[in-house]
């Protein structure tokens, strides 16, 4: 029984073990308890080498989110230990709650994901058998999260496209990350060049000069934004489109020589399984190799791999 309700409870703390479940009549009551051997003593830090034992138990009453339409409260007897090194005492550490909260961390995790819909904070509340104010602290401790920070901008900014969700003005999204840390920056549920043009206006100049690398894909549009909104940028797009352009292009000029010969000759079966050879050389290879090809001397694809390879 114990790890069916855990899956059912969403418990993921191996240490948590059922013991009863009852249905009361306001809410469903679990009895559990909470017990293991510490590998150290919280209090001092040392090392447990039989110098821990177990010193009786305490337990705590915590709120689950609901099952269906019944509230759930856990009785969870949590294992106290006494430490021999220092003397000192302390209890056994879950992750289904914070020390001394009696709010599940499951229960704060479902009340900020029920903030996204536009409901009210009593609904939620009722819905997370939680109060009102509750509701209103999550909300106060996870704004600043999502608020976006208009005094900074990376030094390297990264623009990509992902699909929206249904929820999204346009097909798909822009997403801003920190090239430099690889940090998600934000996400913006358009990507024309008007409505990013507008959002960036919302940074001041100083700030907007602070990004010295716009790094995008083959888009046109992203690099449009060095003219008005970020003027001392340079435009670099990412290896990972360049080296798939190539490929493309390859690949295209592959299949048109091939099919010049016929079916049964050798050279239509030499170009068909090179096609599969060289879609599994690493990148550096395709670079060395596109940028070898003598036709190519003038082109200004070519003079920006030589500068970044
Ligand atoms: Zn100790």
């Amino acid at each position: 029984m114990s790890d069916s309700t855990k899956v059912l409870l969403n418990i993921e703390d191996k240490n948590v073990f059922i013991d009863e479940v009852v249905r009361g009549d306001q809410a469903i009551q679990v009895k559990a308890h909470l017990t293991y051997v510490p590998k150290a003593c919280s209090e001092c830090g040392v090392l447990n080498q039989h110098t821990i034992i177990k010193y009786g138990w305490r337990t705590v009453h915590t709120r689950l989110p609901k099952t269906g339409e019944w509230a759930v409260v856990m009785h969870l007897r949590k294992q106290y230990y006494e430490c021999h090194a220092c003397r000192g005492h302390f209890l056994a550490h879950t992750s289904i709650v914070k020390r001394n909260c009696s709010i599940s961390y499951n229960t704060h995790q479902a009340c900020l994901s029920k903030l996204n819909e536009s409901v009210s904070m009593k609904h939620i509340a009722q819905e997370m058998n939680t109060s009102p104010n509750f509701v209103s602290r999550v909300l106060n401790r996870f704004s600043s999260d999502f608020k976006t920070d208009y005094h900074h901008l990376p030094a390297a900014l990264h623009i990509d496209e992902i699909k929206s969700t249904k929820d999204a003005q346009g097909s798909m999204s822009c997403v801003l990350m920190d090239s430099g840390y690889q940090l998600f920056r934000d996400i913006l549920d358009v990507r024309s060049l008007s409505a990013l043009t507008r959002y960036f206006k919302r940074y001041d100049l100083e700030v907007r000069n602070q990004v010295r690398f716009l790094v995008t894909d083959m888009n046109y549009t992203y690099p449009q934004l060095s003219e008005e909104i970020f003027p001392n940028v340079i435009v670099i797009i990412d290896r990972f489109y360049i080296i798939n352009a190539i490929q493309c292009e390859l690949n295209k000029t592959r299949i048109e020589v091939m099919k010049k010969f016929a079916t049964s000759s050798r050279e239509y079966k030499a170009l068909k399984n090179i096609g599969n050879y060289y879609s599994n050389w690493p990148q550096t290879w395709i670079i060395r190799t596109f940028t070898a090809l003598p036709s190519l001397n003038t082109s200004p694809l070519k003079l920006t791999l030589s500068i970044i390879y």
